[in-house]
């Protein structure tokens, strides 16, 4: 019953050539597992054929997804949610089904959490990049996977603020809080416009050195 972390697309985010702009599109995931199915961020609506061919290699239908989780209410993060009429919506802290809104699932006496199968897959309140941010984190034989959305733009934010700072940041403050807080929960980060990356324990340890001075 372990789960499988299947990434459909790999996001990138380039400033166009007039420098008006930048060409995006999100990292796009697939959870997997005999228990549930998810998916994390479906992309622009013009990326649906790409999704429904991608689902295919991975041998999912999209009638069998249990929930679409998109990170954020950006534009390029839930293009194509209306492909999975079986499942969950959970848009940032938005929860639906058809016409039904379900209470805000992410309290305090809930640890700001949403737990689907324990610790093994749950979702996190993640605010920063926009106050609704979640992250999903999920285990699998290779560790603990985060797929944190624009909490982390890319592996090189790491050492350059500029680039999670420039894609917009409704909060700095908590936005470092929660990079550090996903750093010391997991393996590996899924990160919403770049290719994954492995957290080792030096990333960890020159996060918190940086996070101890910076206070
Ligand atoms: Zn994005």
């Amino acid at each position: 019953m372990d789960y499988e972390v299947h990434i459909i697309a790999t996001g990138y985010s380039k400033l166009m050539p007039n420098g008006k702009g930048y060409h995006a599109n999100c990292s796009c995931t697939l959870i997997k597992s005999g228990k549930y199915k998810l998916i994390v961020d479906t992309m622009t609506p013009w990326d649906r054929q790409y999704i429904l061919d991608k689902l295919k290699v991975f041998d999912v239908k999209p009638d069998e997804i249990d929930y679409v989780i998109s990170t954020h209410g950006h534009s390029d993060h839930l293009g194509n949610n209306n492909l999975f009429l079986n499942a969950k919506h959970i848009v940032g802290h938005c929860f639906s089904f058809k016409d039904e809104y379900y209470d805000d699932p992410f309290t305090e006496e809930s640890d700001n959490c949403f737990y689907i199968d324990n610790k093994r897959l749950y979702l996190m309140a993640t605010p920063g990049h926009t106050a609704s941010c979640i992250s999903v984190l999920v285990e699998t034989k290779q560790g603990i996977v985060a797929v944190a959305g624009d909490l982390f733009e890319r592996k090189e934010d790491l050492t350059n603020e500029y680039i999670w700072l420039s894609a917009g940041s409704e909060n700095h403050q908590l936005q470092r809080e929660n990079r550090l807080k996903i750093i010391n929960l997991s393996d590996w980060v899924i990160p919403g416009h770049g290719e994954m990356f492995q957290i080792t324990d030096d990333i960890k340890s020159e996060m918190n050195k940086q996070s101890c001075t910076d206070q």
